[in-house]
């Protein structure tokens, strides 16, 4: 499968409201993530954009998968940052992400667990938990659009 390059004067697909280009292409390329929520919110951008090789990049080398496939992969929809913080080197995330799940949303909740090494973040693991959106009419759509569920996907 291939796919259309994203054009990095688009929003950035982790919700910062900036344009790729100036939000979690730089780290996508190569500069180190400053923070650890930079660092998850550039994954998240890569599970959207399917950029495996840099999710196994940023995945701390102790808890890294063997072969990470995105086959099969939700179809992400939009992401919010509950929490983040570091002690030192450590550093922790916790955020939902929301994904497309039959005609209803499906979020994923977790919170992960980070590590500075040698001036970079990687991703070490994460507690999970998963559920379903049953927005109301009137309730804010879970794709993060700002509009009302009845308005927008359905
Ligand atoms: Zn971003
Ligand atoms: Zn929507």
């Amino acid at each position: 499968m291939t796919t259309a390059p994203f054009d990095p004067g688009r929003p950035c697909p982790c919700g910062s409201a900036r344009p790729y280009a100036d939000c979690c292409q730089p780290w996508h390329v190569g500069q180190p993530a400053p923070t650890p929520e930079a660092l998850m919110r550039s994954r998240y951008t890569a599970f959207v954009l399917e950029l495996a090789e840099y999710l196994s990049q940023t995945w701390h080398s102790s808890t890294r998968p063997s072969s990470l496939s995105l086959e099969g992969s939700p179809q992400w929809l939009s992401l919010q940052v509950l929490s983040a913080g570091t002690r030192g080197d450590r550093g922790q995330v916790h955020f939902r992400a929301v994904y497309r799940s039959g005609d209803g949303f499906g979020y994923l909740e977790e919170q992960s667990d980070f590590v500075l090494e040698q001036g970079r973040w990687f991703y070490v693991a994460g507690d999970t938990r998963e559920g379903t959106l049953k927005p109301g009419r009137n309730d804010p759509c879970p794709c993060g659009s700002g509009r009302k569920h009845k308005a927008c996907c359905r």
